[in-house]
């Protein structure tokens, strides 16, 4: 990494937006991330986040930065500032504020800072979707505007990954079972009408963590407006959030009681994602749960 031509990069950018110029001390490489190359900046007045990527990935970056600062705007869930993002010939990168962050922390709190974020009054006619499609990992997530929930999950999540799964080798059965239960996804609503949330979009417990005051931090989100049970669904499926987040996310926004049937529905999402990038196991487990949730819809009707 050339620091000095990055630095002088980062000051320009950072000139434009009326923010101060920084000086790099010293950086050094943090693990952790899927994705990204991440480093911690040290400057002489505070310490940087510098996640970098070859170039190529600089709509992801540009993507992570407008939803960091959508999150900011909501004023609920604590996520770092973002600063700057830009590329040069073979890098692209995102400079943001450095946060210390530990597992240790009140995870009561962090289910009430979601449900505050969930919660946050919208106009009742705030549509479902995004102004721009984002990214879910590396894969690309469509986000047109919908009045329509159900439309906006099948037209929008699961399609386009059952899509991908044929290009990366999944059994074209997979892809027509899929495509029949977004036919019958109207069945899991039929008393339930969710509101469009602001969403973290990606909460697994690799993307939230706390500061060094022990406050709930969110990092690494993929926003759009959504039903809220999504967060939640994903939570539960590689787990790593306590019993009291759930607790903490209930005092302030109770579930709709039907949402245990909507998890794995939910989850289907993250399971066909998580085969788009990493292929093995996630294949079976998403026709399990294609062939459950088509099997709940027949038991029931
Ligand atoms: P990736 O996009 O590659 O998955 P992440 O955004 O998850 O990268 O960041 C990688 C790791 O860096 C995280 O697991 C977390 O420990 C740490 N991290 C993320 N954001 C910050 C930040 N703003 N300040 C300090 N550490 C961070």
């Amino acid at each position: 990494m050339n620091w000095q031509a990055l630095s002088k990069h980062i000051n320009t950018l950072l000139s434009e937006k009326n923010l101060p110029a920084i000086q790099i001390l010293t950086a050094h490489a943090i693990q952790g991330g899927d994705t990204h190359q991440a480093y911690q900046l040290h400057t002489p007045d505070k310490n940087y986040f510098l996640k970098c990527a070859p170039k190529h990935h600089l709509p992801i970056l540009q993507a992570e930065h407008h939803n960091l600062t959508a999150i900011q705007n909501s004023y609920t869930i604590t996520c770092p500032t973002p600063y700057v993002t830009g590329a040069d010939n073979s890098t692209a990168w995102l400079l943001m504020e450095f946060i210390s962050l530990t597992q240790q922390g009140d995870d009561a709190q962090r289910g009430r800072d979601l449900a505050f974020m969930h919660h946050q009054i919208h106009s009742n006619s705030q549509p479902f979707g995004w102004f721009e499609d984002n990214f879910i990992g590396q894969n690309r997530q469509s986000n047109q505007w919908s009045n329509d929930w159900v439309q906006f999950y099948g037209q929008h999540r699961l399609q386009p990954q059952l899509e991908m799964s044929q290009l990366n080798g999944a059994p074209k059965s997979l892809y027509q079972k899929g495509i029949q239960l977004i036919e019958r996804l109207p069945f899991w609503f039929q008393t339930y009408q969710p509101k469009a949330s602001l969403l973290h979009g990606d909460l697994w417990s690799g993307n939230s963590a706390f500061n060094s005051e022990g406050e709930p931090v969110f990092f690494d989100p993929a926003c759009y407006y959504g039903d809220r049970e999504t967060d939640l669904a994903m939570s539960e499926l590689f787990g790593g959030f306590s019993q009291q987040f759930y607790s903490g996310y209930q005092e302030i926004f109770p579930l709709d009681s039907g949402y245990p049937n909507r998890k794995k529905l939910y989850q289907l999402y993250h399971i066909l994602n998580h085969f788009n990038l990493f292929g093995g196991a996630y294949l079976q487990q998403a026709e399990q749960y294609i062939q459950q949730l088509l099997q709940d819809s027949t038991d029931t009707q």
